[in-house]
């Protein structure tokens, strides 16, 4: 076969070559040990936790390694994209704060390794095409559809492997004036890489993750570009995480049973082969079985839900460290102040087989993580959340920033901070009573408290309820009102000897906290009346005897 050609005939406007690229692109100055990683997402429109596994675990493989993570957008297929969701990818990246060095941004690309959207990497392509054509490692294949289908077809009926090889690869070794008829016609072709692998061939390799692994050699013709001159995901995998100096390429094990054709790939084109680091799937528990995360199923695969219900960055960073890193917890309860980001994350601790995806492990670890935070903090985070989920609140919050931070505060800071809400959601409900808009009651006072001494309980602590009182002052006067009306101020007392009185002490506060709160639950009642403020306390316990 006369290559040079071919070459010439497949791709006749393609003239820099491989040298050109590799003076374009040259190796990176980098210390010895950097990694060199990207996140490579598709934009289906469907941004998931999987994006956040790999991107986290590439960031942090790079960044603590003293090198360079980019953002490489995997827009080849064209018939699934959706408008917009280039931009939504970058910004749930971006939002979850997986900072990149280099790639695609919503104002285009930064760095001198792109172009970094594969849409736009098409001449590249075809420079290492060309290459592979003229060294006999890929040829054209004219088949239709309906080839394709009839080959698949007779396989079936001889029980044969599916896939274009061996007899099946029809244009593997057609002479060029075949080629040059078709092509003539103008029929469209696609390219096809020129297999040496065998079946028979065993390939030792070591992932990062999987460890040592047998792999059997690839002996399909596979595509490589296709009819659009488009790349199929192998070969921009090899180009592309060539040129941009990648070491370690990080992505889903899904990937795996085609790592031997990568491998092969690699060696045609004479590029040295990365490390891979293959990430198991995320997991959960469905009854007493564990099964993928999936789309169709788990809304809580979609990273939209997280915004939704107001999960803060911090939390999904830090859970997803959790389930990624086996010592990360153990870490945590050993700093309990450091930034997560301070966490030595390695690959090594990571479970081949996937990690457990758990919601209510989630809100446990989002919890504690809301408690570390200042009040300050808190209130930007739900007000930004409000402003996009919830804009009644946000008005309030913005409203009355001073009486929100308050609110913040209670219970927070110390040894042993409140934690009182997993997600911004939860907020309104936790503290909306502070805002007269939002105000109601909610709960009713149960039957077995006669109304008169409901009514005799909130008066008498009006009269003698004092804003300047200190805490132990104010309690005081709230079990002086609970001895004048038969209620034990003396907690022990009444569990000793219950039926001696009307109620406890206990049940004073209540009378306090949903005339002022609206609820049976709520933060600490001297704190909360604190913040509310003498008049508002006042209003709202006089609005509560007359109602009753
Ligand atoms: N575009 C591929 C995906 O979204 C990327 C895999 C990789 O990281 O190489 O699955």
């Amino acid at each position: 076969m006369d290559t040079l050609k071919l070459a010439a005939l497949l791709f006749p406007d393609v003239t820099k070559t491989p040298e050109d690229m590799e003076a374009l692109f040259p190796e990176r100055d980098l210390p010895k040990g950097a990694v060199v990683s990207r996140a490579a997402p598709s934009p289906t429109g469907f941004v998931h936790l999987g994006n956040l596994v790999q991107g986290l675990t590439s960031e942090r493989m790079s960044h603590q390694s003293g090198g360079i993570l980019f953002l490489r957008v995997e827009d080849t297929d064209a018939k699934r994209e959706i408008p917009g969701a280039v931009e939504t990818l970058i910004k749930a990246l971006r939002h979850y704060d997986i900072e990149f060095d280099e790639g695609a941004t919503v104002d285009g690309d930064h760095g001198l390794y792109g172009p970094y959207r594969q849409s736009q990497r098409k001449d590249i392509y075809h420079i290492y095409a060309k290459k592979l054509v003229l060294e006999g490692l890929a040829y054209p294949c004219f088949c239709t559809e309906e080839d394709l289908a009839n080959m698949r077809d007779e396989q079936e009926a001889e029980k044969a492997n599916f896939g274009y090889f061996g007899k099946w690869a029809l244009w593997r070794d057609r002479s060029i004036e075949d080629i040059e008829e078709k092509l003539s016609s103008g029929i469209p072709w696609v390219l096809r890489f020129r297999s040496t692998g065998s079946l028979e061939n065993k390939i030792k390799f070591t992932d990062l993750i999987k460890g040592d692994l047998e792999l059997t050699e690839n002996d399909i013709d596979h595509v490589l570009l296709k009819s659009d001159g488009i790349p199929t995901y192998h070969f921009a995998h090899a180009v592309d995480d060539h040129l941009m100096r990648t070491t370690h390429v990080v992505r889903g094990d899904e990937w795996l049973p085609s790592l031997p054709l990568h491998i092969q790939l690699f060696k045609a084109l004479g590029f040295r082969l990365p490390k891979y680091v293959h990430i198991g799937p995320l997991m959960k528990m469905d009854g007493n079985s564990k099964r993928k995360l999936s789309k169709r199923k788990d809304p809580e695969l979609a990273l939209t839900y997280y915004k939704a219900e107001g999960y803060p960055v911090e939390s999904i960073y830090e859970y997803i460290l959790t389930i990624l890193n086996s010592n990360f917890e153990d870490w945590r309860r050993a700093n309990p102040a450091l930034p997560a980001a301070d966490f030595k994350f390695s690959y090594k601790k990571m479970n081949p087989a996937g990690s457990l995806f758990d919601v209510m492990k989630l809100r446990d670890v989002s919890k504690d993580v809301i408690s570390r935070m200042d009040a300050k903090k808190v209130y930007t985070d739900v007000l930004s959340w409000a402003l996009e989920f919830d804009l009644e609140f946000a008005s309030c919050l913005s409203k009355y920033e001073d009486t929100s931070i308050a609110a913040f505060s209670i219970g927070r800071g110390g040894k042993k901070p409140r934690k009182d809400f997993a997600v911004w959601k939860e907020v309104k409900e936790y503290m909306g009573f502070f805002f007269d808009e939002l105000f109601t009651i909610e709960d009713s006072y149960g039957d077995e408290f006669s109304k008169d001494d409901i009514k005799a309980a909130l008066s008498m602590f009006l009269d003698t309820y004092c804003p300047e009182d200190d805490r132990t002052v104010w309690f005081d006067k709230v079990k002086a009102v609970a001895d004048s009306l038969g209620f034990a101020s003396d907690m022990k007392l009444y569990r000793d000897n219950p039926e001696a009185f009307k109620g406890s002490v206990a049940d004073i506060s209540m009378f306090l906290r949903v005339a002022v709160t609206g609820k049976i639950n709520s933060p600490d009642m001297y704190d909360v009346m604190q913040i509310l403020g003498h008049e508002r306390v006042e209003t709202r316990i006089n609005n509560m005897i007359s109602s009753l």
